[in-house]
């Protein structure tokens, strides 16, 4: 393989990139940044983790580990985590955290490999050449003759971008999760010990204090997502009618009387894999026939950021294998 394009710069796009270095390598992101779903709001002296919250210490990716340590991108964190708002069931929990935000961790992975990279850059066709290999296109560019394209985007999309060249099964579809968030910050302190928790409410699936992970934040900042199912029953609605509604509920909990100074919500349409297409196919990636296309994400293994990690890994193991 000479020429080979990654489509999407997430987690799994970066793996896949990490464990391919030695070759011809350009990387494709609609975004202008790496990191996709691992992202980071800054606003001012303000400062929200408003995609993945943290990285699991039991999560099972050794090698994302391993890496973020020698890098030096990560803190260990040990927290108080209500496993359930309801009972009141609160234990401590120690959990890695970007050094400078979540999106720190993909943002250097990414600096460290200096590889060819278009941002900005959305795929929008994907067609065969003369040559038998493979051009992109953007709305005003077209990238030529790559012999192994590797789509690293969530699974409706990239079925989109191929389905003229790889025939996908509809017995194995991966399902995901829509979730929205609340960014918050208040003036006024709460007495809440919690830093993180679920099920604060039925429709509020997971809260996080930002200032353990900001300890220079001057005020108190919040996020919150809103249940998967309370999101997908309510995908029409408006971010000013999600604010009224989540607001009232959050500040009656934690017993804040003021007004937040500063909200804002951000819609995740593919959050959080539902089911895996491994636990549906028990396979680890989807190829065309010639074997020139991969589709994988971490729609493959699981939903979190080491499962996206693991996903280019296994991928690439199998690439290095053919190479051979
Ligand atoms: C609200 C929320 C909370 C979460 N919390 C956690 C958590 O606490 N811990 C945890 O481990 N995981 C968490 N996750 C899950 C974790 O963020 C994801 O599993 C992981 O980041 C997915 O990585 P990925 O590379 O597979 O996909 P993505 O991060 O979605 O990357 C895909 C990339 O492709 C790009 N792209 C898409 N289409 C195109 C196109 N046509 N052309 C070019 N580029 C394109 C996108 O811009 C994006 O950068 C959370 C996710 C969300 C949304």
């Amino acid at each position: 393989m000479e020429n080979i394009a990654i489509i999407g710069a997430g987690m799994t796009g970066l793996s896949l990139a990490y464990n391919l270095q030695n070759k011809k390598i350009t990387i494709f992101d609609k975004s202008w940044r790496a990191g996709g779903r691992v992202s980071t709001r800054k606003h001012n002296d303000l400062i929200f983790d408003h995609g993945a919250h943290y990285l699991s210490q039991k999560n099972n990716a050794k090698q994302l580990t391993e890496l973020l340590i020698n890098l030096n991108l990560i803190k260990e964190k040990e927290i108080l985590f209500c496993t359930n708002f309801k009972n009141n069931e609160i234990i401590k929990k120690k959990i890695y955290v970007g050094n400078n935000g979540m999106n720190s961790i993909p943002r250097n992975i990414f600096e460290s490999m200096k590889i060819n990279s278009h941002f900005n850059s959305k795929i929008i066709k994907i067609a065969i050449n003369k040559n038998n290999n493979y051009d992109l296109y953007t709305d005003d560019n077209e990238f030529k003759n790559f012999d192994l394209v590797l789509l690293c985007i969530p699974y409706l999309q990239a079925k989109e971008l191929t389905k003229d060249y790889v025939n996908f099964s509809e017995d194995y579809i991966p399902d995901y999760d829509p979730i929205y968030t609340l960014m918050l910050s208040f003036r006024e302190k709460t007495h809440l010990k919690i830093d993180a928790g679920l099920n604060l409410h039925d429709d509020i699936s997971f809260f996080m204090r930002q200032n353990f992970k900001f300890p220079e934040l001057k005020s108190e900042s919040w996020v919150l997502n809103m249940s998967s199912e309370y999101t997908e029953k309510n995908l029409d609605i408006s971010n000013i009618e999600l604010e009224k509604y989540a607001l009232p509920i959050f500040k009656k909990i934690l017993k804040i009387n003021n007004k937040p100074f500063f909200i804002k919500t951000h819609r995740w349409l593919y959050a959080q894999t539902k089911t895996t297409y491994n636990s549906l196919s028990k396979k680890n990636w989807i190829n065309s026939k010639d074997n020139k296309i991969f589709l994988t994400g971490d729609w493959i293994l699981g939903k979190s950021l080491g499962d996206a990690w693991n996903a280019g890994l296994k991928l690439s193991h199998y690439l290095n294998i053919l190479d051979i």
